[in-house]
């Protein structure tokens, strides 16, 4: 990996990260939760803000653009064509299939709509490298704000389906809970077993969860394994169409 990364959390759970290209020293954040905290760590790793990459246009991923902007005048936003009317400030809007360069790294642009209507992720194929924003959660998955379950659920298959070798960075620290309730709906997986306890000794040591894998999550995500009998029989829902299967799950976490 020639990229390196800096992650940190800003406001309560939410995860702002550096990644900097040593080679041409341009640095980029994902998302703008909360400008101080962004600068605090740009300036306690000495990296200077060339980009900013937008996922979706939610007020806790975007607030800090406007400071900062102020900060570092030249820095770029990068951020979903769809969303652009709802986000103050985008110099580049990208859509599916196109690139962003950050120094000598380039990310491709998938478009994962449910969440929000136009949420993006940032795949660095060459670095094995995803920013998920919202979608995808360790663990979890976003809930689906602006889209029907079912859309979502293809929005994750296609995440589902990049190398498993891919290093995933995403929006929020919610590992703790979704484990909870991953237990609940796939209890006879001892892997995800093994990893729930994993997870609940790195929060109580203060610990962050991610980055994870595509390999991890696909076997312990629930919300990736809504074809897997084991889930389905647990919800009684035995040779159902996985993207009612993952509907149903999805609802069971909105009331956990
Ligand atoms: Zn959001």
């Amino acid at each position: 990996m020639n990229l390196s990364i800096h992650q940190f959390i800003c406001l309560s759970d939410n995860f702002g990260v550096l990644v900097h290209d040593p080679a041409t020293r341009a640095t980029a954040a994902i998302d703008a939760p909360d400008a101080q905290p962004i600068l605090q760590a740009l300036a306690s790793k000495g990296w200077e803000l060339s980009d900013i990459l937008i996922t979706h246009h939610h007020f806790d991923h975007t607030q800090g653009i406007a400071g900062l902007k102020s900060a570092f005048p030249r820095a770029r936003v990068v951020g979903p064509a769809r969303e652009a009317g709802k986000i103050a400030g985008l110099d580049l809007q990208v859509s599916e299939g196109g690139a962003v360069k950050i120094g000598s790294a380039e990310a491709m642009v998938l478009e994962v709509p449910g969440h929000t209507s136009g949420h993006v992720a940032y795949w660095f194929k060459s670095e094995n490298l995803l920013f998920s924003g919202d979608t995808l959660f360790a663990m979890g998955c976003g809930r689906g704000f602006e889209e029907p379950a079912p859309v979502l659920y293809r929005s994750l298959m296609k995440l589902a389906a990049l190398p498993p070798q891919t290093h995933i960075y995403c929006g929020h620290e919610y590992t703790l809970s979704n484990a909870r309730f991953a237990l609940t709906v796939d209890p006879e997986n001892s892997t995800l077993r093994d990893r729930a306890n994993t997870i609940a000794m790195l929060r109580e040591n203060g610990q962050y969860t991610l980055p994870t894998t595509m390999a991890l999550e696909l076997a312990t995500n629930p919300f990736l394994r809504a074809g897997e009998e084991g889930i389905q029989t647990a919800l009684g829902m035995r040779g159902a169409d996985p993207a009612a299967v993952f509907t149903e799950l999805r609802e069971r976490k909105n009331h956990f």
